[in-house]
């Protein structure tokens, strides 16, 4: 039998296996310590209310025959798709029409499935450090190329170093697709409106595409970050967005997340000149190996677009925000060097000076009981730093916080 050789090229991450390995082993050896765990990328708060209700309410509609639903349309029922258009795009001045938006079970499943538009041999710029799923994605799908040195040879790593405030800036040559992150995992830094003006002039100048993951939009709090792509004049030729209900609304378990395809956006192949609609072809993928999001997941997603809603959901993040501020400051007070946890949950710091990431892991477990998770795990650019999370619980993050005081 032949199968997809490309597996032998990805680069195994051992970063959540050794992390937990790590914390077991310290555990067995001292049962008594109690770990706060402050490395987790999963929410801890549960679902809002209105998301409760509606899910009850979509149950009870599933029991009767008169309501009953079975396959619904794959690319989601209108009634979210209309919410999502005039509360995420419209609201905000973005020109998204509902059939732009694709619902599905999440931004992880769309960021890597989005790899089957593409052929093999294109430039893409991924960068470092990153979410890994957009490399691992293009390798196995063989778009990555062979392995090459530390990458692959159609990967351009875009180095977000501390110089550049952990923004990935634009490259010399021309990339054939460009995955940018805001607000990032896991640096937490977000883009400013200048960030993305940029990006999306290169964009139209390269005829690069933009796959632009807004996962933690819901995140963002000051004035001058855009809350999506298409807020920068004529995004919609040369950007795809990728958005979650995952963190916006505690939906990891539940799953539900949505991507904007704009009817606008071509693409020419290499050997033709004749432009392709990705709009199109997003909807041949979705329509041929996808069956569309449960009904009463959408009609949970769909709940949090009313005003009470909408309510409960920001007292969550804001909950979450306080969480990072508060990890933010102490490592302030003591001198570190610190990104995000503004308009992130992500809070990303330089570990002190002469300690790998690892080093400076060990010495927050054994020392203080705190799990965070190393920057290297991200990639090489990572080496150095540290990433912790606002997403626990004030409790334990204000207690995690007073034991980092001693440091
Ligand atoms: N994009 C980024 C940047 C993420 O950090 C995550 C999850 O951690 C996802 C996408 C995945 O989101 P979802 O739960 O919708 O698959």
């Amino acid at each position: 039998m032949l199968i997809n050789s490309h597996f032998g090229d990805i680069k195994e991450t051992y970063l959540f296996s050794e992390i937990a390995k790590r914390v077991n082993d310290y555990k067995a050896a001292n049962p008594t310590a109690d770990i706060i765990r402050l490395g987790i990328g999963d929410v801890t708060q549960p679902l809002p209310p209105v998301a409760i209700q509606a899910l009850h309410e979509a149950v009870d509609e599933m029991a009767r025959a008169e309501t009953f639903r079975g396959y619904g349309p794959e690319q989601g029922y209108d009634f979210l798709r209309e919410a999502i258009a005039v509360h995420d795009f419209k609201a905000r001045g973005c020109d998204i029409e509902p059939d732009e938006i694709f619902v599905s079970d999440g931004a992880k499943s769309d960021t890597a499935n989005f790899t089957d538009l593409f052929g093999d041999g294109n430039i893409i710029g991924i960068s470092n450090p990153v979410y890994p799923v957009y490399l691992d994605s293009n390798v196995l799908a063989g778009h990555a190329g062979s392995p090459a040195g530390d990458g692959y040879q159609n990967i351009r790593y875009l180095d977000c170093l501390e110089e550049n405030g952990f923004k990935p800036q634009i490259p010399d040559g021309r990339l054939d697709i460009v995955y940018l992150c805001s607000p990032n995992n896991p640096s937490g830094v977000a883009l400013t409106r200048d960030d993305l003006k940029k990006w999306v002039d290169y964009a139209l100048a390269n005829k690069t595409l933009i796959l632009y993951d807004a996962a933690y939009e819901s995140f963002i709090r000051e004035d001058g970050i855009p809350h999506s792509i298409y807020e920068i004049p004529e995004a919609r030729k040369v950007a795809v967005e990728f958005r979650s209900f995952s963190k916006t609304a505690g939906f990891t378990g539940l799953r539900c997340a949505y991507t904007v395809v704009p009817k606008t956006l071509e693409v020419t192949m290499s050997d033709s000149s004749k432009p392709l609609k990705l709009h199109a072809m997003w909807l041949r993928r979705q329509t041929t190996k996808f069956n569309g999001v449960p009904y009463i997941v959408q009609r949970a997603a769909a709940a949090l677009y009313t005003p009470e809603g909408r309510e409960q959901i920001r007292k969550t993040i804001d909950l979450y925000l306080e969480n990072a501020k508060t990890i933010r400051s102490v490592f302030e007070e003591k001198g570190f060097k610190v990104w995000g946890g503004i308009n992130s949950p992500y809070v990303w710091l330089k570990v002190p000076e002469g300690m790998t990431s690892w080093q400076f892991f060990d010495e927050l477990l054994h020392r203080y009981h705190i799990v965070g998770t190393p920057g290297s795990g991200f990639g090489t650019r990572g080496e150095g730093y540290f990433r912790l999370t606002g997403f626990g619980s004030p409790e334990k993050t204000r207690e995690a916080a007073e034991r980092l005081r001693r440091i």
